[in-house]
């Protein structure tokens, strides 16, 4: 309630209008640049790709180091394996001022769990309804943001392929430039004296490479789900090691995938060992162990860090109290809905930036990231767990669209959500096909239809 008053006075103050820089033009970026224009900025996307989409950009070709260690590696954006289909229902994932609903087009995937192509086409499709791609400088690479006199942001771009580096001023800038690129790698004792081929999942594209091979993948993420069934059609055989294998042993279903606790170690006679005593000869080792946060372009002499892959200190994941509203970032929570996440956090910075919505004082920014620290801490939790929202991630969405004024997230996006989440758990081979939340569904397209966004022949 005092959140609506507040951003109810504010709606009464003259909106300032700024020239905002904001960094990628993936699914983060392209919601924050409609979302600063409608508020009345100007606004400079920068691209390094040729196309908007981001991670949905998907690129057949892998990385020279296939750890995705060598900092001199040519870097690959994309983490997307060809049989990728999304892990969320296609009416949850959506953004919240453009449902993604089937296109109803013969070439399109009609799928409720449609593949990465249709990703792709849906933020095409969000982007050319708002005009996007024409804020959008493509080709163009951020190599430097840093502070200059009066309160401004310096931008030092390049235009690919060109050489030439400008330097641009100006008075925000919003990062987006995505976190799943950076590859995060397990220890494993003895690796250094072991033969065989490691790889992170960031370079797993198609099965064919590992016909007849053995390979153990590491981790219990979506990935390590899908690529593991992915490569157990070709494949001699495949292991799983992971933390948080519940039941040990062959995976139901299957004749050619184990799943094990942890690699104990691995040896120069090509030998893993798994900490449950099992070993087995393996050719390759996949770390599907996720992605650490990276921006090598930002100098912010200290100010904002990444500690053991906490970025931070930052106000409820958007803003570093000290350069507040200046500097801000988009997309940073896991373990959520991304879209309509990120959709909050830009209608979020807009209003901040604009005046319209105003934020705490500095010091009182900065005791409630401590206080976020420090109940997490007391609960066990990793600072590389920081950003990890879970259960909290709707409750986080309210909270942002109490300060915008705005409603908060759907109850059918909620339980379709958990509906889901089960789904995939129970029935990892299935859930993508078969469902019964079909109440959640028909919520979902009444309300579409309501806000406008969905004819009655749809
Ligand atoms: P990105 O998509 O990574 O976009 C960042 C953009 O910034 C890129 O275009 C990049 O080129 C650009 N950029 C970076 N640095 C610079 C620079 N210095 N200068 C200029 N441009 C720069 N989400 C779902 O909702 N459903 C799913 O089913 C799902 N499955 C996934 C499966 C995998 C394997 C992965 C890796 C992610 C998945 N996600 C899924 C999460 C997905 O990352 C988000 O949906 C979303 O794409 C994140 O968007 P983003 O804009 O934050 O980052």
């Amino acid at each position: 309630m005092a959140a609506m008053t507040m951003s109810n006075l504010s709606i009464t103050k003259p909106k300032i209008s700024h020239n905002v820089a904001v960094i990628g033009a993936g699914a983060a970026g392209l919601t924050a640049a409609r979302e600063l224009r409608l508020e009345g900025h100007n606004v400079v996307v920068f691209e390094r790709l040729s196309k908007i989409g981001g991670t949905w950009a998907y690129n057949p070709n892998t990385e020279s180091d296939p750890l995705g260690i060598d900092p001199n590696r040519k870097i690959i954006l994309s983490s997307l394996y060809d049989s990728l289909r999304t892990n969320l229902p296609r009416e949850s994932m959506g953004y919240r001022a453009y449902p993604f609903v089937e296109a109803g087009l013969k070439d399109r995937d009609q799928r409720r769990y449609p593949g990465h192509k249709e990703v792709l086409d849906y933020l095409e499709d969000y982007a050319r309804e708002f005009r996007v791609s024409e804020m959008v400088r493509f080709e163009t690479e951020v190599v430097r943001v840093g502070m200059v006199e009066g309160r401004k942001w310096e931008v030092k771009w390049r235009a690919l392929g060109k050489r030439i580096d400008v330097d641009e001023v100006f008075d925000a800038v919003v990062i987006c430039n995505g976190h799943y690129t950076e590859p995060r790698l397990a220890y494993i004792p003895g690796i250094d004296e072991w033969p065989g081929k490691q790889m992170h999942s960031h370079n797993y594209r198609v099965p064919e490479p590992f016909r007849d091979q053995v390979v153990i993948l590491i981790g219990s993420s979506a990935s390590a789900a899908d690529i593991s069934r992915d490569i157990a059609g070709v494949a001699k055989e495949v292991h799983v090691a992971s933390r948080s294998s519940a039941a040990l042993g062959k995976l139901p279903g299957y004749e050619n995938i184990w799943l094990h606790s942890m690699i104990g170690s691995a040896h120069q006679d090509g030998s893993v060992a798994f900490q449950d005593g099992n070993i087995v000869q393996a050719d390759v080792i996949m770390h599907c162990t996720g992605y650490k946060y990276h921006f090598p372009f930002l100098e912010t002499n200290g100010i904002v860090n990444v500690d053991d892959n906490r970025v931070g200190p930052l106000y409820q994941h958007v803003f570093p109290p000290a350069l507040a509203p200046w500097l801000s970032f988009v997309g940073l929570p896991w373990k959520v809905i991304p879209f309509p996440l990120c959709e909050y956090q830009s209608k979020w910075i807009a209003g901040v930036l604009s005046g319209r919505i105003l934020l705490p004082s500095k010091e009182k920014m900065m005791e409630s990231v401590k206080a976020f620290y420090t109940k997490l801490g007391a609960s066990g939790m990793p600072k590389h767990y920081a950003h990890n929202m879970g259960t909290y991630q709707f409750e986080y969405n309210d909270w942002l669209a109490g300060r915008c004024g705005c409603a908060g997230t759907e109850e059918w996006r909620k339980q379709m959500y958990a509906a889901s989440s089960e789904s995939k758990r129970i029935k990892p081979e299935t859930y993508r096909d078969e469902w019964e939340d079909h109440e959640w569904i028909s919520q979902a397209h009444e309300d579409f239809k309501q806000c406008g966004h969905l004819s009655e022949s749809k």
